[in-house]
């Protein structure tokens, strides 16, 4: 049961320091309880007090980390059903499995498709994160060559080593050294040795079993033999089956505290189908229903690029509007000549209209308001982008400075406001734009400053 604010302060040693970055022991609890800082963050507060509370405060779903630095990947941290409760901490990784099985030119092809195949999309590089090292030649030699080649070939990839075979764990896990992979492969056969691996190695341990209560089995003993970072696969091979155990998974985890399912989940939709279209419906699916981890047979574009979309559609923070910063943007390199557009800063209106003038190759001063995250008609509406406030910033961003010409480009949803403006800015001629930001580049190559 997490622990109310008011739990929390009665064990915080109460100084009031402001040490923490924050003013006050109850300004601080409240924050820990709603998981927003960590306990740790306040240096008074006991061992045993930071034990209590960190385990009380602890999420249902545990994080796990595999790799490390920067391209260390995170999972699970969860602790809600629906996004809309809180939010979804942690995106479900995308892995590609290459197996000892596989010609070189296969896995080369899965290698470098891993490494290329990235996409800038508002502000984020969209990527797969995971390799996936599977021993299915049940061969520990080509299970080691094979992880040397991917740790060479793949300098930004999480590892997972999959392997049922602990020597063969134990042997490719060392040549990872600090790349900390997930071992995956403990089942009720082997849970004894592979936990042994993981707790010498410090990596976290993947968890099989043939069936949701196997796998509670399995992943009991893990617990019991010291090994606290799981990442559990409920061993469906089946779209419905997976489907339906990710949802008991979650549940059980999260409404009813079980710990042996309060893990992230792995899926196999590359094990459930050689059909590529239907591979990616399944990860598709799964993404959405608290797939920690999807691992696909290949990577092509057309396939991981509407699965990444999912996943920045699904793992945004809908209490926090993705915004950019309030200022002058220079695209194509403008001069004093070029045209002055303004916008609001929600980052997808950002992003496209910044999109579109780059593609005219139109030299011009692109200006973001602050609307706090609010699209254009949103922030109008809400009083965020007003004439007043637009002419405010137009002086405080001392836009009159860099040009040659007073005329202002405003969206063409704030027609209305036109009349508004040039009361507030009555050195600038106000020209309405386009509606759709694709209609900018013809815009803009027929633009020249009004007379
Ligand atoms: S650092 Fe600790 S004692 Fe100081 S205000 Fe923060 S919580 Fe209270």
């Amino acid at each position: 049961m997490a622990l109310t604010g008011i739990q929390i302060l009665k064990m915080l040693p109460k100084k009031n320091c402001g040490e923490c970055n924050i003013p006050t022991c109850l300004a601080f609890a409240m924050k820990v309880a709603a998981g927003q800082v960590e306990v740790g963050e306040c240096p008074y507060v006991s061992d045993e007090a930071k034990d209590s509370i960190g385990e009380a405060s602890a999420p249902p779903i545990r994080t796990v980390a595999i790799g490390a630095g920067d391209d260390k990947f995170t999972t699970g941290g969860e602790t809600c059903l629906y996004r809309h409760e809180k939010r979804f901490e942690n995106q479900t990784g995308i892995a590609v499995r290459v197996t000892t099985d596989m010609s070189d030119a296969d896995v080369d092809g899965r290698v470098e498709r891993f490494n290329t195949l990235q996409y800038d999309r508002v502000g984020v590089n969209m990527k797969a994160e995971l390799i996936a090292i599977a021993d299915t030649a049940g061969d520990q030699a080509k299970f080691t060559a094979l992880t040397e080649k991917v740790l060479a070939g793949a300098p930004g990839a999480a590892i997972i080593l999959m392997t049922e075979d602990a020597d063969a764990m134990g042997a490719a896990a060392k040549l990872c050294g600090d790349r900390m992979p997930l071992l995956f492969g403990a089942t009720d056969a082997n849970v004894d040795a592979m936990a042994g691996v993981a707790k010498d190695t410090g990596c976290a341990l993947g968890c099989k079993g043939s069936n949701i209560d196997n796998l509670v089995d399995v992943s009991e003993k893990a617990m019991a033999a010291g090994v606290k970072d799981l990442v559990i696969d409920t061993g469906a091979r089946t779209l419905r089956a997976a489907f339906e155990d990710n949802i008991v998974a979650r549940r059980s985890a999260v409404n009813a505290k079980y710990k042996p399912l309060g893990f992230p989940t792995i899926v196999f939709p590359c094990e459930m189908t050689d059909d590529p279209m239907m591979e990616a419906m399944i990860a598709s699916v799964v993404m959405a229903k608290y797939a920690g981890i999807i691992v696909l047979d290949d990577l092509q574009g057309e396939i991981l690029f509407p699965l990444l979309l999912e996943q920045l559609n699904i793992f945004t923070d809908p209490q926090r509007p993705m915004v950019v910063q309030e200022d002058v943007y220079p695209i194509n390199g403008p001069d004093a000549d070029s045209p002055v557009l303004i916008t609001c800063n929600f980052s997808l209106t950002y992003f496209i209209v910044s999109g579109e003038i780059e593609g005219s190759g139109v030299p011009s001063h692109l200006l973001i308001k602050d609307t706090e995250g609010l699209s254009v008609l949103t922030a109008w509406a809400a009083g965020k982008f007003g004439a007043d406030l637009i002419a405010a910033f137009m002086k405080k961003a001392g836009i009159k400075d860099k040009v040659n010409h007073s005329e202002l480009i405003i969206p063409g949803y704030l027609a209305s406001m036109k009349g508004e403006l040039e009361e507030e800015l009555p050195e600038w001629t106000i020209t309405i734009g386009p509606r759709e930001a694709g209609h900018l580049p013809a815009f803009l190559k027929e633009w020249k400053p009004a007379a």
